[in-house]
């Protein structure tokens, strides 16, 4: 089989304005129940050429497909560490965990007790790299969920965490969620500390937290500015643990939530099915609110990377070809994005934004 022919690294060099290349799709099997091993039941999985397959399938060939064996300090070195790289660049950075409910994402995401998630391996490595190659830093960090097709900020520790934001299309900033809070961290332990009280929030906020972890995308932004001499760049960094891509399996789910998060993966669906065939006009970005958010991310301001999460049972089988298909599409997609770098009046755009900011929470107050 061909190789893909997109790598993050490969297309840009250091001094370019933009960066050319295909969204990147990496697949991550979880290992089966009965085993902490590398058993695949039916599937085939290749790392070499990353391909996997099955009798009924034929082969999908991805970025990257991990053994079901592989830990998360190797799934963060191929899909989000090019990410981060590009990101201290000036790109804007999208990684995004999609699959069905128990398929890996939030082991994937956020770690266990055992290993660090990608978050904090994304957190250590920022802030090590902004040390050393920068004269000032700083990072603003905003942590949201989307459930029911409603905005809530996790992060607001003030008020109540189960406020609804509004996503609004600001002419000079672009996509905006109205008032979302936004928290200064000066470490990989504060940048973490801050999701951790995030996560309680999103705890504390429900009942039945495994159902609504499954119903609901977390969406974490971390927004870096970096100067060096006379160049400020700045950029943010998209991390989402997105909900569980299978169908509502009850008539009641279907009718209660289910048709909400239908509605915000249905849409990411068809706007990833659009953007692969080659169309830019006429995407549905509007018909729901996690499109709406990663609109810019998915409309060329932001380098992608998406981590399908599968699980190999044959119970699942549906569900990961669903997921790998919908990986398939997503490769095809082509990223032009531009670098934000100036040379020096950067601040006045910040100026203008911090009075932004300031002007929108006094209208929601
Ligand atoms: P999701 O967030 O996709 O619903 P989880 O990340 O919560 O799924 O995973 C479901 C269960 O499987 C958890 O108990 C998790 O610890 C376990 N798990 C998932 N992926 C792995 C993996 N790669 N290695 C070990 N355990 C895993
Ligand atoms: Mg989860």
């Amino acid at each position: 089989p061909m190789r893909p022919s997109s790598s993050l690294s490969s297309h840009s060099s250091y001094g370019a304005q933009s960066y050319q290349g295909t969204i990147k799709v990496s697949v991550r099997p979880r290992p089966l129940q009965t085993t902490a091993g590398n058993l695949t039941g039916n599937w085939n999985i290749d790392r070499v050429d990353n391909t996997i397959s099955n009798h009924e399938t034929g082969d999908f060939q991805y970025d990257n497909v991990f053994e079901p064996s592989a830990n998360n300090s190797e799934v963060y070195a191929d899909v989000v560490q090019p990410v981060v790289t590009k990101c201290l660049e000036g790109y804007n950075g999208t990684v995004f965990a999609y699959g069905m409910t128990g398929s890996g994402k939030t082991h994937s995401m956020q770690g266990s007790v055992d290993e660090n998630g990608l978050i904090q391996l994304c957190a250590a490595e920022l802030f090590r790299k902004l040390k050393s190659d920068f004269d000032a830093y700083k990072v603003g960090c905003s942590y949201l969920e989307i459930y029911n097709e409603k905005l809530i900020d996790l992060l607001n520790f003030d008020g109540s965490p189960v406020d609804e934001l509004r996503i609004r299309d600001d002419p000079t900033f672009g996509v905006r969620v109205v008032g979302l809070s936004e928290h200064w961290v000066a470490s990989e332990h504060e940048l973490v500390e801050v999701v951790q009280k995030g996560d309680s929030a999103r705890k504390t906020s429900c009942t039945d937290f495994n159902d609504r972890s499954s119903r609901s995308h977390a969406v974490l932004l971390m927004r870096v500015e970096m100067k060096q001499d006379s160049s400020t760049r700045h950029s943010t960094l998209c991390l989402c643990d997105l909900a569980g891509s299978e169908k509502a399996s009850s008539q009641t789910e279907r009718r209660k939530e289910g048709a909400y998060i239908n509605k915000s993966l249905l849409a990411l669906s068809t706007v990833i099915q659009k953007l692969s065939q080659g169309s830019f006009n006429h995407i549905p970005y509007r018909d729901s609110k996690l499109t709406r958010l990663l609109q810019p991310s998915l409309s060329g301001e932001s380098i992608v990377s998406i981590l399908c999460t599968i699980h190999l049972s044959s119970s699942t089988i549906t569900e990961t070809i669903n997921t790998l298909r919908f990986a398939a599409r997503a490769k095809n997609i082509l990223m032009n994005v531009r670098r934000n770098e100036q040379q020096e009046p950067e601040k006045e755009r910040y100026e203008l934004l911090l009075k932004e900011n300031q002007r929108q929470k006094q209208e929601i107050e």
